[in-house]
């Protein structure tokens, strides 16, 4: 499912996934490349029907190395990522990704289905661009602006498109649970980025998972974690 949230920006999903589980994913189009920001579990593998010109460079952005995220980065002809996970989009193994031991008998299809969690595991994405905090990618007529936002991973990215006003902040700010009891997780680490992110200049964050936050929908949704831990 690809629905265009601005023009040039496309949110996918992939229906196959149960919609309580669902990864959101960006395709956005500038003048001299297209881009990924993540890429979903991997059950779409065909964008073409979706790009308006298939002959543009494909490149992507990965916000973090979880399983249900890096899908199709492998369609890229350049991935981009923190350095602190690069060891896994390049060899991304059910365990580092961390499909093991989360999906284990867990129903995550559509209808209730199971998937057996080896059968995901994911095409290698090696980083060919490391992006830190500041960093700047440039489709034509588009700029993305990274963000370090270590906490739910270390490499964890945010990307801010100040053209648009959206804030893409994959699992760092969500609806339902924000994910900081995993192993590679630091809640410390998260609530100083949830304050970072408070003070960037947005009007709407694009999760990859849940809704679309508006940014007081987003400032409410940080309020919240922070309760959540005690802070
Ligand atoms: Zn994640
Ligand atoms: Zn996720």
């Amino acid at each position: 499912m690809a629905i265009e949230i601005e023009p040039g920006v496309l949110r996918l999903t992939e229906d196959i996934v149960s919609e309580t589980e669902r990864s959101f994913f960006y395709l956005l189009q500038g003048s001299d490349a297209d881009c990924l920001i993540d890429g979903g579990w991997g059950f779409c593998t065909d964008l073409g029907a979706i790009r308006r010109d298939a002959e543009k460079p494909l490149v992507a952005i990965a916000t973090h190395s979880h399983f249900d995220h890096i899908g199709l980065l492998h369609l890229a002809k350049r991935c981009y990522a923190h350095h602190a996970e690069a060891a896994i989009f390049a060899d991304p193994d059910p365990v580092s990704t961390q499909a093991l031991p989360y999906l284990a008998d867990r129903p995550v299809l559509a209808g209730n289905g199971i998937i057996e969690p080896i059968s995901i595991r994911q095409q290698p994405c090696p980083v060919d661009i490391f992006l830190d905090d500041g960093d700047i990618v440039d489709l034509g007529g588009r700029r993305l602006v990274a963000i370090h936002t270590p906490g739910h991973s270390p490499g964890s990215l945010s990307l801010l498109d100040s053209d648009s006003g959206l804030l893409f902040c994959a699992d760092t700010v969500h609806d339902g649970h924000i994910w900081d009891d995993i192993p590679g997780a630091d809640g410390q680490a998260l609530l100083m980025s949830h304050e970072r992110l408070a003070e960037v200049d947005f009007a709407r964050a694009c999760p990859g998972h849940g809704a679309i936050l508006p940014r007081a929908a987003f400032l409410d949704r940080i309020e919240r974690y922070r309760r959540r831990v005690g802070a």
